[in-house]
């Protein structure tokens, strides 16, 4: 086998917002990420560490910041600072 394969059309991923477990397209959804510095919003997808996502919906975010099932996907537990990150983010 030799030469590059052309890449056509690829399925765009799909994954789950962690509240609602909704399957989205990847680019709909928000990924947030347990980083050294608590959490980050990840736009790029790029960020290394425990990711989770969230769909476009505001109720969700509402209820990934006051509730348990955020820190339950990243297995942490959100500080306030954490919280008024995602508020922030909030869509
Ligand atoms: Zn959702």
């Amino acid at each position: 086998m030799s030469g590059k394969q052309l890449q056509h059309r690829r399925p765009t991923p799909q994954r789950t917002c962690v509240v609602c477990h909704e399957k989205h397209d990847k680019r709909l959804l928000v990924r947030v990420v347990n980083t050294a510095h608590g959490i980050q919003i990840d736009p790029t997808g790029k960020l290394e560490g425990r990711g989770a996502y969230l769909c476009g919906s505001s109720s969700c975010w509402d209820r990934a910041i006051q509730g348990q099932a955020l820190g339950n996907a990243l297995r942490m537990a959100l500080t306030d600072e954490d919280r008024n990150r995602l508020q922030q983010a909030r869509p």
